[in-house]
């Protein structure tokens, strides 16, 4: 009895609740997944590093992640360690996202890219890329044991792509994939330019530009996973170090907890079986794994990677960003 009314009491309360709270409570927790990767460590930047400066934007990219238990994976470039009186705090920005519960993958020594450099000399910048990273990772009994390329480039043809794959295998990496990108560099390079306090609005404005290229970027990779595999696989988020991305990141993590998202390591990602999938040599451009499972699997696809970022970025990207 004491069921039944209870029934009928929930009935009338869903009848009287305003249908956007009831398409609310209807949406399911997705159960969508994202693993949030960060390229350029320490920092990427135009203008020449500054470490105090750098330490503080790493510091502000771990806080962000903590506040969400993001497990993420940043990936480094020692080159930009080595600058004179500014090694120990490179190693320190380091250490510290390995104290802030992150690992820590190899991104090259040189940000070397397969595009224009030979096999050899991409070969040659991964182990010159490990040196501090593999030290720094033993001492902390973390892993070591992702390679991201630059600029996504994995080949320019299949052979270079195969031979270099086997030359990371048998260096113990495996290869760091990414599914979603939102141009954040481009973003990112605009607001660094924006830092007088008279170009605040211009700022703001380039900050609500780049979230919600986020939502519609991620809308659309969501549609390629969709086309692919008639479902939501886990994503890998690309992002870089950056000064745009230290300062918002908080916003980003926030937005994709907002679109259903759950943060995972990227091993976890990994697990899915979409990534044991090939993905054919990139040539020159280094789009998405999404657009790469389609070309091997000969699948055509409504869509094929994020929009042009608009507005004001794009006017002033044109003039700042050349
Ligand atoms: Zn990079």
């Amino acid at each position: 009895m004491h069921r039944q009314l209870g029934k009928l009491a929930a009935a009338l309360l869903l009848a009287a609740l305003p249908a956007a709270i009831l398409a609310q409570a209807a949406a399911p927790p997705a159960g969508k997944r994202i693993a949030i990767s960060i390229d350029d460590l320490p920092l990427d930047s135009r203008k020449p590093l500054d470490m105090a400066a750098t330490q503080a934007l790493n510091q502000q990219l771990l806080r962000a992640l903590q506040d969400e238990k993001a497990k993420a994976i940043g990936f480094v470039n020692e080159d930009k360690l080595l600058r004179p009186g500014g090694i120990d705090a490179g190693v320190a920005v380091l250490q510290a996202w390995l104290d802030a519960g992150m690992e820590l993958g190899n991104h090259n020594f040189g940000h070397l890219g397969l595009g224009q450099a030979s096999l050899a000399q991409v070969q040659d910048a991964v182990v010159k890329g490990e040196a501090i990273t593999r030290w720094l990772a033993a001492r902390n009994q973390a892993p070591l044991r992702y390679y991201r390329h630059p600029y996504n480039q994995t080949g320019r043809n299949e052979d270079e792509r195969r031979a270099f794959e086997e030359f990371l295998q048998a260096r113990g990496y495996t290869v760091a994939p990414f599914t979603i990108e939102h141009d954040d560099y481009l973003y990112a390079c605009v607001y660094e330019q924006l830092q007088d306090t008279a170009q605040r609005r211009e700022r703001d404005t380039v900050v609500e530009e780049y979230l919600a290229h986020l939502r519609e970027s991620v809308a659309v990779f969501e549609t390629m996973s969709s086309e692919l595999f008639g479902r939501q696989i886990p994503q890998v988020l690309l992002l870089h170090a950056n000064r745009l991305n230290a300062e918002t990141l908080p916003r980003t993590l926030a937005a994709l907890r907002g679109l259903g998202y759950r943060f995972v390591p990227l091993e976890d990602a990994l697990r899915d079986e979409a990534y044991a999938l090939p993905a054919a040599a990139s040539g020159r451009f280094g789009p998405s794994w999404l657009a790469r499972w389609a070309r091997s699997k000969g699948v055509k696809l409504s869509v094929y990677g994020q929009p042009d970022p608009g507005g004001l970025t794009a006017q002033l990207a044109g003039k700042l960003c050349q």
